[in-house]
């Protein structure tokens, strides 16, 4: 009797760490995975908790999702943008959740009202210039850069990129569509060049002459640095006196079909958190979410700034009204 219980409690030891090996989460991911995997790892080692992830663009990690609906193995969406982070929740993909962790992390502008997704990095679209023709005083806001004296001086991305759309949409939300599409249709009309696939193209352009301003996530402008520390461009800060710096995230929410939604939870709030939060940005170049957490050395050096508070759901409500505006304004 003795040694059969003996035996039992034995095994009940010896399991209980296979038991906790089981627990897995699985994340589909539209962050690369040099972005994430380091922090999958600490939690891991951490907790014992297996985390396994594929990564894809926003688009296809979307329809994936619904395509599988409730036979989805994934526990956890990553996207970026609020566009993306909007239609999903929209898509009817991702569950509300209640997590006083996740609230008291994630300031209320960067989340759903509804609680179906997080940001869990900011980053700051703004505009950069060439040290070399553009003088101080000559920059202001981006509503500014419709302004005629920068005719034939201004390039920009594509339309067709859900930065800009998100840009448009919280334009919208400020002004107005009547407004932001004046605004739009200036920038067009001052545009030295036809729009870009993507931000490093527009400042290569801007450093190489073609035109004199962009405007860029910040943490492109921090990997162009590192490849070409001689470039004579510049960061602004727009909007100071106004609306404040254009912000968007990064962000997640647990699947409404995930199989391990307590797991998923867990691990969302972990990556809100302070232990978290300056890899998840950091690695990236970008903002933390988390205002009790430093922003990495090399972002903070491009100076401190004004942040739009819109809450960032409202321009993902928007982006529809921002593509059609587009398109209208001739925003290629
Ligand atoms: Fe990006």
């Amino acid at each position: 009797m003795k040694a059969s219980f003996i035996i039992g409690l034995l095994v009940l030891v010896l399991a209980a760490p296979l038991i906790a090996a089981a627990d897995e989460v699985v994340v589909y991911s539209a962050r690369k995975e040099h972005l994430i995997k380091p922090l999958f790892d600490r939690y891991s080692a951490q907790t014992g908790v297996e985390v396994r992830f594929i990564t894809d663009k926003a688009g296809p990690l979307l329809q994936r999702l619904k395509a599988e609906g409730a036979r989805t193995p994934a526990d956890l969406l990553i996207t970026v943008d609020v566009g993306n982070l909007w239609y999903a929740a929209e898509s009817r993909v991702l569950a509300p959740l209640e997590s006083p962790i996740l609230n008291a992390n994630v300031p209320a502008n960067l989340r759903d009202p509804k609680g179906r997704w997080f940001g869990l990095s900011q980053r700051a679209r703004t505009i950069v210039h060439s040290t070399e023709r553009v003088a101080p005083g000559e920059l202001d806001s981006y509503e500014g850069l419709a302004d005629p004296r920068w005719k034939g001086r201004l390039c920009l991305r594509t339309s067709k990129k859900v930065y800009n759309q998100s840009l448009v949409a919280a334009l919208i939300a400020r002004h107005g569509v009547d407004q932001a599409e004046q605004i739009v249709r200036g920038w067009v009309y001052n545009l030295a060049a036809a729009p870009f696939a993507n931000d490093n193209k527009a400042m290569e352009a801007v450093a190489a002459g073609q035109c004199d301003a962009t405007v860029v996530n910040t943490y492109y402008f921090g990997r162009l640095l590192k490849q070409r520390p001689d470039s004579k461009l510049a960061i602004f800060w727009p909007n100071q006196a106004s609306s404040g710096v254009h912000i968007n995230v990064s962000g997640a929410g647990v699947t409404r079909h995930a199989k391990h939604p307590e797991a998923a939870l867990k691990l969302l709030e972990w990556l809100s958190s302070e232990e978290a939060q300056a890899d998840f940005a950091g690695l990236n170049m970008e903002y933390p979410v988390n205002a009790r957490v430093e922003t990495h050395p090399l972002v903070a050096s491009w100076g401190s700034f004004k942040a739009d508070t819109l809450n960032v759901a409202e321009a993902g409500q928007r982006q529809a009204d921002a593509i059609r505006l587009m398109d209208r304004a001739g925003y290629r």
